[in-house]
Parts: structure tokens; C-alpha cells; sequence
């Protein structure tokens, strides 16, 4: 097999999918696109303009208006990248309980699905890249070199999310995070504008118990990468 030029990584929240897009990426030379953070900052946009998640024509105002700037984090840095609005940093507000709660519901538009659907095409004409989502296998890149489905079970993907919670907030429950992702499964599935499902022709990954350098092997052995 010839070395992919598009690696299309889907799945559903707290798979892992980003850790093990982002590494991909920068051992192998690719460039690395988490699409997760388009939705987030149209979903941050929309707070700070007082536009409503159930107000679809004013979402897709601000996702078309996005002037958004992602750039790569410092090695060394405990962030994964650095994401601009017209120039602020809000890493951080994009990972916000305000963003987690509406972003699901504003990604179930059409019309801002359809508007940020050029942005993440043309990043991935650019150069050899790693897009990262629900829907890039079925959607955004349908011809893409390379497809790969993560999956794990929801406790599974609950106790990677609770520890990471557990660093900013020592009391947050357990159980919280169960069923904040049994809601975001729900709406991310059970949409009519590009559901997340598995790819056909996708390599499906079960990752219960397995850390991320056995899912990056996994990944390198399938599609003939050395380290
Ligand atoms: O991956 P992340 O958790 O950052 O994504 C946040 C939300 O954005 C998802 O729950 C989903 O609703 C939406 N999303 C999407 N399509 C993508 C990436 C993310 O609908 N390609």
C-alpha cells in the first residue's frame, strides 16, 4: 500500500480520538485537524452573541463569519493546539461545561454543518493531513486514503473523560460524566445530517482496555507506517 495522503479518524466522544490523531500526525508528517473545534467555536461564538442553539439561520451566520486561527501547541505543552477567535485565545473556553452542553445541538444543523464543510475539504487538499470527527470517513472526505473508527464502551470512554475532569474539578461524579455522554452519543447518532456511523471500508478499532500506543500500533501495522 502506498503511504495515505488523507486519514480520515472518526468516533464518539472521549474515544481517544484526538491523542491518537495528534500523534499519528506529527510522527508520520501529517498535518493535524481536530474538527471537533470548529463546532466548539461556532457553539462559543454563539454564546457570546446571545445566539440561541435552537436558532439555526443565526448559527449558520456565525460558523460562515468564523474567523478562527488554529495553531500548533509548543512540544512541551500540556495543550494539544492553540485556537484563535479573531485573535483571542480561547483554548481553553472550547472545552467550557457551557460549550460541552449546547455543542451537540448546534452540530445537528444542516446549514452549519454545510458551512464549515468547504473549511475542512480545503485543509485537507492542502497537504497530507489527519482529520478528526464524526463524520470525515462518511462525509467530509468519503475518498480518503486511509479511514479508521475508534470505539470503545461508554464506561470505558467515562473513565478516560472522569480522570481528566477529576484534574480541574475533584468532586465531579463519575456517573455525571456517564450520562453526559449518553446524550452526546444520542445526538451525534440519531441526527438526520451526517450521523456519526462507521465507514464502510473504515478499519474499526476496539479500544476497551487497550492504551493509545497499542491503538497507534494497530493503526502504523495496517497501513505499512515505520516509526
Ligand atoms: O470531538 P469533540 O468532542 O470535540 O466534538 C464536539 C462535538 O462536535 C461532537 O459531540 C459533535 O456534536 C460535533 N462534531 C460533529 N462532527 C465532527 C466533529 C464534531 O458533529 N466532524
Amino acid at each position: 500500500m502506498t503511504t495515505p495522503r488523507t486519514i480520515a479518524l472518526d468516533g464518539p466522544a472521549g474515544v481517544g480520538k484526538s491523542t491518537v490523531g495528534r500523534l499519528l500526525a506529527d510522527r508520520h508528517g501529517y498535518l493535524f485537524l481536530d474538527t471537533g473545534v470548529l463546532y466548539r467555536a461556532v457553539s462559543l461564538e454563539a454564546i457570546r452573541r446571545g445566539v440561541a442553539a435552537t436558532d439555526g439561520a443565526g448559527l449558520t451566520t456565525v460558523a460562515r463569519n468564523l474567523d478562527i486561527l488554529m495553531l500548533r501547541a509548543e512540544p512541551d505543552s500540556d495543550r494539544m493546539y492553540i485556537v484563535r477567535l479573531a485573535g483571542e485565545d480561547v483554548t481553553d473556553g472550547l472545552r467550557s461545561p457551557q460549550v460541552e452542553a449546547i455543542v451537540s445541538q448546534v452540530s445537528a444543523h444542516p446549514d452549519v454543518r454545510a458551512a464549515l464543510l468547504e473549511r475542512q475539504r480545503e485543509i485537507a487538499r492542502s497537504s497530507r493531513s489527519v482529520l478528526v470527527g464524526r463524520d470525515i470517513g462518511t462525509t467530509v472526505l468519503p475518498n480518503a486514503d486511509f479511514k479508521v473508527y475508534l470505539d470503545a464502551s461508554v464506561e470505558e470512554r467515562a473513565r478516560r473523560r472522569h480522570r481528566e475532569r477529576l484534574a480541574k474539578d475533584p468532586l465531579f461524579p463519575y456517573e455525571r460524566v456517564v450520562e453526559e455522554l449518553k446524550h452526546r452519543d444520542k445526538l451525534d447518532s440519531g441526527r438526520a445530517a451526517s450521523p456519526l456511523r462507521i465507514p464502510e471500508d473504515a478499519l474499526v478499532i476496539d479500544t476497551n482496555g487497550k492504551d493509545v500506543e497499542a491503538v497507534l500500533s494497530e493503526i502504523e501495522a495496517e497501513m505499512g507506517l515505520q516509526r
